[in-house]
């Protein structure tokens, strides 16, 4: 993927697109897999990176979603539970089953949850991952050694998966790509352009690299940017009634000892009724999340304070050792693009399914959803564009489609099995500059060929971009990632064919950045 091409077949489009997809998270990059896998013309392009917003910053599983069972959705945990077993057969190097294990401490608490989970595996029918069970109070211990053992009486064993979402998006860019899409990232829509009858033709973007403006014309324009839909909608009528009700998760990362084995923790019901996992991830420990309603929506969202005493005191409760605020490694906020359902709801209630809108204009938007189930999301939306711009109707063929990278034993790739197929051209490229082969931090996994690689084929464009989405380096360790910076900016850089300006600059604003992932310790 590179990103001058890219925006020359932009810029040198006379035509109209089939479809203009505003957004390059989960939803609208799905979109651009689904819309080009049918052989239409797609283009897509994204104000910052692709995964800035919320589909970087998810709790990184697919899954059906246990606690909608409370609230009765079944048909959002079928579908979802669906989706979870079509992306692990068609990205299998990313998806991995996951075992949870929620603790009791009250004598009703095992035939309680017992029973809900097995009605989980009961929908997930064919796509089940695995029976849940009953566990005796050793057996729950040698699988969490970490668990508070005072009143534990035993435990509940499920199956969901895991992902990397950065990863997962990237790769699903290149998939668009190679199936014909055009994407660009550093390029928001800063106006939408209408007909002569007042409906949506366009938008006018601007490459943020060059500062330059141009108007891209499509049949359809699809509104996917998530928490930041309503601002979009309202750049094309600032009228709009809003359609979110958005609110913050967050999460914490702290050392593997917390949680060494294999296997997750769920909490059911933390004090605030909510859900709360502590996980293993990429040999780290992430803990979260949280559900706070909020007014602004921003491209960094920052933990509130009393978002992260929530999750310590929540982890305190069930872990011998309880984390303290000098154990967290990284602290990082995501938005969830909630559907507004009338007043007074808190947003934890509120449901995850999507929503398509139609506005007069013609502007098409697409909210709400989750990461698990964002390819038959984009199958809806590409049905109701096509209708929308008298495209050609052809059906969807992302059910069977294998995403960028899939590999059936990535595990046989080491450090870099997220990468899948890749990984292959990654160690070629070592082997070509052995230079490349050392790790740029002590404390994390990720090579100098890997930042090499992020700038050259996946369209990494700053520091951040390969040391947060590319890589996961700040999200799992904040000052490790500020160590990095220097190197990775020298040699993103070489790359780039960038000047010392631009190093000095990178490394700077990353440095900034990276404060905000550190609470307490700055
Ligand atoms: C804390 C948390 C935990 C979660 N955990 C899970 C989980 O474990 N599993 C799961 O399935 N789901 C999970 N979700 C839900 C899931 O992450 C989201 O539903 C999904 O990522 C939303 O993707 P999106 O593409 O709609 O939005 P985003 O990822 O936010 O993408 C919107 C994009 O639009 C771009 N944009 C904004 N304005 C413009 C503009 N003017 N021009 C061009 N581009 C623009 C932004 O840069 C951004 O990249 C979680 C959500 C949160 C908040």
């Amino acid at each position: 993927m590179n990103r001058d091409e890219q925006i020359g077949r932009i810029r040198d489009r006379s035509r109209p697109w089939d479809i203009l997809v505003i957004g390059g998270g989960a939803t609208g990059v799905g979109i651009a897999v689904d819309a080009a896998s049918r052989g239409l013309d797609v283009v897509l392009i994204d104000s910052s990176d692709f995964g800035k917003g919320t589909s970087s910053r998810s709790t990184k599983l697919v899954h059906g979603g246990v606690r909608y069972l409370e609230h009765g959705n079944i048909s959002l945990v079928m579908d979802a539970l669906k989706e979870r077993g079509i992306l692990r057969e068609n990205a299998p190097h990313l998806v991995r089953d996951l075992a949870f294990i929620v603790p009791s401490y009250e004598w009703w608490e095992a035939p309680f949850y017992g029973i809900g989970l097995r009605l989980y595996d009961l929908l997930a029918g064919r796509y089940g991952f695995g029976p849940s069970r009953n566990l005796s109070r050793d057996e729950t211990l040698e699988r969490i050694p970490t668990l508070k053992t005072e009143g534990l009486r035993g435990g509940v064993i499920y199956y969901d998966g895991q992902f990397d979402d950065a990863r997962l998006l990237i790769n699903l860019a290149q998939t668009a790509f190679e199936q014909g899409a055009t994407l660009v990232n550093y390029c928001p829509a800063v106006a939408l352009s209408r007909g002569a009858d007042g409906f949506i033709t366009g938008a006018i973007a601007r490459d943020e690299e060059q500062g330059e403006e141009f108007e891209i014309r499509a049949r359809s324009v699809v509104n996917a940017t998530g928490p930041f839909a309503d601002r979009v909608r309202r750049i094309a009528d600032p009228g709009a009634v809003p359609l979110l009700a958005p609110s913050q998760g967050i999460h914490l990362v702290l050392d593997r000892s917390f949680l060494p084995g294999e296997d997750a923790i769920m909490v059911p019901h933390t004090t605030d009724g909510r859900v709360m996992f502590a996980i293993p991830w990429h040999g780290h420990t992430l803990v979260g999340t949280t559900d706070t309603p909020i007014t602004e929506v921003s491209f960094e969202p920052r933990p509130l304070q009393e978002e992260i005493d929530f999750i310590l005191d929540t982890a305190s409760r069930y872990l011998h050792r309880p984390p303290g605020p000098r154990d967290i490694l990284s602290a990082f906020a995501g938005i969830r693009p909630l559907v507004k359902e009338g007043e007074g709801k808190n947003t934890a209630s509120l449901s995850r399914d999507h929503v398509i809108h139609f506005d007069q204009n013609g502007l098409l938007t697409i909210v709400g959803g989750k990461w698990t189930t964002y390819r038959s999301m984009a199958e809806d939306c590409v049905n109701h564009a096509v209708m929308l711009g008298s495209l050609d109707e052809r059906p969807c063929g992302t059910r069977h489609l294998k995403i960028h990278g899939y590999h059936q034993n990535a595990v046989e790739l080491g450090d870099l099995a997220v990468y899948g197929t890749d990984a292959i051209a990654i160690q070629a490229l070592i082997r070509a500059h052995p230079e490349l082969a050392g790790k740029l931090h002590p404390d994390l996994p990720y090579s100098a060929a890997e930042v090499v690689w992020a700038a050259r084929d996946e369209m990494a464009r700053t520091v951040e971009d390969a040391l947060s989405r590319r890589t996961r380096a700040l999200l799992l360790n904040a000052r490790a990632a500020v160590e990095m910076a220097p190197r990775a900016a020298a040699m993103m850089a070489a790359e780039l064919g960038r000047d010392r300006d631009w190093i000095a600059g990178q490394i700077e604003s990353f440095t900034r950045l990276a404060e905000g992932y550190l609470p307490g310790r700055t």
